[in-house]
């Protein structure tokens, strides 16, 4: 019976911590808590322990468990102390060694003991030996299935968790959460499965357990990756339970010229491109409905995003609504405020409106401007950071939120947007109701997330089943591929010609210092080193300008935006430029230790070149490691990084590089990771679930719960946030 857990039933744990023991806070930072949670703690081997195997047969470097007696023993202190022993088993004979032992285990191996060991075997300078073996009495009875390993962590020993585990396997309810008319074919009841694959019998296939194919294995991939399309389906269909603004041009056709949509159209420089077409009308049918747009709109850099972005702002205003939106840093909320600015204030003067811009750094005097006009609805667009859903800000009547490069903002700042509700009775209009379909009560903004770094399908499907996709895979046209290159450091000399070159042809040149994640200040000095440098080489002609994280918001902005008017020649910058600056005269940039960074990274930092119609160069100096090479992994992302220029691709393979989850893990913090199935090799799998999701959701609600709190437990409340 269980000896660590705090409550043998589990289900309602104490507050984290309070009077744990160490190994019982370990089973907690192990994510075990209930009794459910042991069973579907699995293995991640098996080692056999049901044969005695005859020394004589053994190979070297096989690990063994063979039963015999000790022929003598004794501590020696040279080279170190250790304890030694002579084992012979009858078929032959070796060594087993210990460093660390106890007196007790001296006594265990006493010349003529009889004992069972397990370890594996070396050829050593002294002949065979076993360092650390596990030592037994012999006349233990030996198991019957495969002894389990599992993952563990400091302060919780193997034995210990492994007795936690059979004992939670024991007591949990296994029953069936579907009817067996729904099962796979051929599927084994998950209390089988679970047994088998915590105790496996010792004629398995071992391959078949490490590649789970094993039917076993099957069926816990198949409730795992159904537990996973419930919840997500399960939000979906409560979200359309809300009630969102319907955003159509009141009483009037959406055709009207007049319209704020119409005559931004009309404004912008250039068609939009069929991709952004459809973009556009995806978003206006999700607008003009009544339950919460939920839409992710992902697009290549410089696939032109931000106007699909401001044409939905255009459909909000044009209903007589607010709408925000938000980006991660200020650099890049600066630089979609300086587009829409551009194309919709003169727009929205005519009408007493205006494009309002809010950070968290700006004076207190002009924030409180902006958050009057903000509050009176008189700001009809607001562009800005984090600031634009603090608590502080109150809206009008916000209907539309629009988030930049989504996956930097957290979960909680997603939920904040909720605290923004419109209530029917004061905000907007009132032809919703009267129109008849809208109850009162509060309006959820509809919700636009933009990415650059798109999700392969695979991926969003199975965790963005809650979200719905309009893709920009057409770049505008007009653009010339970026050529890049790689170049190992010693020839830095050949980059300061080409950035001469690019600078006598008035061009401008961003070089990109590494991050170091374990010091900014690191990051600092060789970013000021490599500004330094850069002055020297190219003369007091050449305007080399630096931006790095640490500047204050006003330097950063001042840096920027001297850059922009091409005052700064070179732009020396940590990673802070990685999304959405937008210089097209900016034709070369060079990369330092490109091995350190990220494959979606680089792209990102790619993609601020060749936004002209200039021919663009992007220079990756990569710098071998200690042994003169470049690391297995780095190497793939810069051949990556050579070979396409296609974001859709780049994606593809930065999944294959880091497996689903990292990639996810760098996109969405807290994303529900699968443990078992791979989207991959579980396709099919995944599709058998996505298909039945709907059917159990509709036709046994309550099992469909119970399935979801059993994979999901507490986490299901968190997914559907
Ligand atoms: P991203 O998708 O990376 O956010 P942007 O919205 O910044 O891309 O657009 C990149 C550049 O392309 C901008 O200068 C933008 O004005 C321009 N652009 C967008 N759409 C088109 C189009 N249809 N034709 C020509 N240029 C366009
Ligand atoms: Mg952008």
């Amino acid at each position: 019976m269980s000896t660590v857990s705090a409550q043998p039933a589990g289900h309602n744990p104490a507050p984290p911590g309070a009077g744990l023991s160490a190994a019982q806070r370990a089973l907690r930072k192990l994510g075990l808590v209930r009794d459910i949670d042991f069973a579907l703690y699995l293995p991640l081997r098996y080692e056999d322990e049901t044969r005695i195997m005859r020394l004589a047969d053994a190979r070297d470097g096989e690990t063994v468990q063979v039963e015999g007696a000790i022929i003598e023993s004794e501590v020696v202190y040279r080279p170190r102390r250790q304890l030694r022993a002579a084992f012979d088993d009858g078929s032959g004979t070796c060594q087993l060694r210990f460093f660390n032992f106890y007196p007790s285990l001296h006594k265990q191996l006493a010349p003529g003991a009889r004992v069972r060991v397990r370890g594996e075997l070396r050829d050593g300078f002294l002949g065979r030996q076993m360092v650390h073996p596990v030592v037994k009495a012999a006349a233990t009875a030996l198991p019957q299935a495969l002894t389990p390993v599992y993952s563990t962590i400091a302060g919780l020993a193997q034995p210990v968790l492994r007795r936690e585990v059979r004992a939670g396997l024991a007591r949990a309810a296994l029953d069936e959460t579907l009817p067996p008319e729904l099962l796979p074919p051929r599927a084994w009841s998950l209390r089988d499965a679970l047994h088998f694959l915590h105790t496996p019998a010792p004629d398995v296939a071992l391959a078949t357990l490490e590649d789970r194919s094993h039917p076993a294995w099957q069926r816990v991939k198949a409730d795992e990756l159904l537990a996973q399309q419930l919840s997500q389906q399960q939000a979906r269909q409560e979200r359309a339970t809300q009630c969102a603004p319907r955003l159509t041009v009141a009483g009037a056709n959406a055709c009207d010229a007049n319209s704020l949509h119409a005559r931004l159209l009309a404004a912008l420089p250039f068609a939009l491109t069929g991709a952004q077409r459809r973009a556009d009308a995806e978003i206006a049918a999700d607008l003009a409905r009544e339950i919460p747009m939920h839409r992710l709109l992902q697009g290549d850099v410089g696939a032109g995003k931000t106007v699909v972005a401001a044409l939905a702002a255009a459909r909000c205003i044009d209903a007589g609504y607010q709408c925000a939106l938000m980006a991660p840093t200020e650099i890049l909320a600066a630089q979609h405020f300086g587009k829409l600015v551009q194309w919709l204030d003169p727009l929205l003067i005519e009408r007493g409106l205006r494009v309002a811009w809010l950070t968290g750094s700006q004076k207190k005097k002009e924030r409180d401007t902006m958050a009057a006009a903000i509050e009176s609805g008189e700001a009809a667009l607001v562009v800005g950071t984090h600031a634009v859903i603090s608590e502080k800000t109150t809206f009008r009547r916000l209907a539309l939120a629009i988030i930049d490069e989504q996956h930097r903002f957290g979960v909680e700042q997603r939920l904040a947007l909720r605290g923004k509700a419109v209530h029917a009775q004061d905000g907007g209009q009132t032809a919703h109701t009267a129109e008849g379909g809208q109850a009162p009560g509060p309006l959820e903004p509809h919700l636009l997330m933009m990415s650059a770094t798109p999700i392969p399908r695979t991926l969003a499907m199975s965790y963005y089943a809650d979200l719905d996709l309009s893709t920009l895979d057409e770049l505008p046209p007009g653009r010339t591929p970026v050529v890049t290159k790689l170049v190992a450091e010693h020839r830095r000399e050949e980059i300061i010609a080409r950035i001469q070159a690019q600078l006598a042809q008035g061009r401008q040149v961003y070089w990109v210092c590494p991050l170091i994640e374990e010091s900014e200040v690191v990051d600092l000095r060789n970013a000021t080193a490599t500004r330094d440098e850069l002055v020297q080489a190219l003369g007091t002609q050449v305007n080399v300008g630096l931006l790095h994280s640490r500047l204050p918001a006003a330097d950063k902005q001042a840096a920027m935006a001297q850059f922009t008017a091409g005052q700064l020649h070179v732009l020396v910058s940590t990673t802070v430029i990685e999304v959405g600056v937008d210089v097209p005269n900016a034709c070369l940039m060079v990369i330092e230790h490109a091995e350190r960074f990220g494959l979606s990274q680089l792209h990102q930092l790619r993609g601020r070149v060749g936004r002209g119609a200039a021919a663009s160069a992007c220079v990756l100096l990569y710098a071998p490691g200690e042994n003169g090479r470049v690391g297995e992994l780095a190497r793939e992302r810069l051949r990556a990084m050579i070979e396409t220029s296609d974001g859709f691709e780049i994606a593809r393979r930065d999944l294959e590089i880091r497996g689903p989850g990292e990639f996810l893990g760098a996109r969405q913090s807290g994303a529900p990771l699968l443990r078992f199935a791979d989207l991959d090799a579980d396709a099919r799998l995944l599709t058998w679930a996505r298909g039945l999701a709907p059917r159990l959701l509709a036709q046994y609600p309550l099992l469909a719960q119970r399935h979801i709190d059993r994979w999901l437990g507490s986490k299901a409340e968190y997914l559907k946030a």
